[in-house]
């Protein structure tokens, strides 16, 4: 069995280096992945062997393009053996009105935010099933359940993250291998930076001000969600006690899609 076993991708940031750390610390196997050179991500590895006695491997790998994806996979299974736990996390942002969206940035968005999510569970999946026990996490975002103007290509792709991993969820039910999204809002991470900047241009305020201004705009919560928080829910959901929890898209959004 390979319960143990854990490749989360877009580790060496935010909500998935968070992820990585309170995995970490109950004693998973992690597979980091980043854009970050072999020298940082091999460094964030050792520092999370060191204090967690787990073992650990990184692979730099741009999951946009489907090769670098499946030299990553290949490297999970050499390093850590069979992979138990997929958590498909990288993604990246891109704020433009529909009519001035480049379409570079909608393929590279569409291409890492929804179809590296599709090849990963395409490739690792089936063995899931044969070792009767899985757990697919897909780090979806409230823009999954709702949109927001300016952002066509992430809405687009993290609805498209829900429907396949609900396709996922009902076809591999049988067979002990969940599929879940997790959709968070505001967040406590990098990405949100270039939304805070341009906010804070716009209104004439600071960049700490901007948070509160932005977060404002959507959630009810008036703070910023700790990425730990997110790490903690997919703790609970690759656990024994989520075995019936599949094809489900938790929000974790102080409120932003009560409303
Ligand atoms: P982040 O920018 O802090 O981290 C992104 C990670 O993805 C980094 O490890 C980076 O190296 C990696 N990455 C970027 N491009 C990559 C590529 N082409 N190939 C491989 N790895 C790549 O962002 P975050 O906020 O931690 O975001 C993680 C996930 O959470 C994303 O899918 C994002 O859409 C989602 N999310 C974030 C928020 C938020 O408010 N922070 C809200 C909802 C959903």
């Amino acid at each position: 069995m390979n319960k143990d076993n854990v490749l989360i991708t877009g580790s060496t940031s935010g909500i998935g280096l968070a992820t990585a750390r309170v995995l970490a610390a109950q004693g998973f196997n992690l597979m980091l992945n980043g854009l970050e050179s072999h020298a940082e991500g091999a460094a964030l590895a050792e520092g999370l062997q060191r204090e967690f006695g787990v073992r650990t491997s990184y692979c730099q790998a741009d999951l946009s393009l489907v090769e670098q994806l499946e030299t990553l996979i290949q490297k999970a299974e050499t390093d850590l053996g069979p992979i138990g736990v997929l958590i498909n996390n990288a993604g990246i942002q891109y704020t433009s009105s529909l009519a001035d969206f480049p379409q570079k940035k909608w393929d590279a968005i569409i291409a890492l935010n929804l179809s590296a999510a599709f090849h990963s569970m395409q490739r690792l999946m089936p063995a899931m099933k044969q070792a009767g026990w899985g757990r697919v996490i897909n780090m979806a975002s409230v823009h999954g359940l709702v949109a927001s103007p300016n952002k066509a290509a992430y809405c687009a792709a993290k609805h498209g993250l829900v429907g396949l991993s609900k396709v996922a969820a009902l076809e591999y039910a049988e067979h002990g291998v969940t599929v879940n999204c997790i959709c968070p809002g505001w967040t406590d991470t990098p990405i949100l930076n270039h939304q805070f900047n341009q906010y804070a241009k716009n209104h004439g305020v600071s960049f700490e001000q901007a948070k509160v201004g932005l977060i404002q705009t959507k959630a009810p919560y008036p703070e910023l969600i700790p990425p730990e928080a997110i790490g903690r829910m997919i703790q609970f959901l690759i656990s024994d006690s989520a075995d019936a929890i599949t094809g489900a898209s938790i929000p974790i959004d102080g409120g932003w899609t009560a409303q």
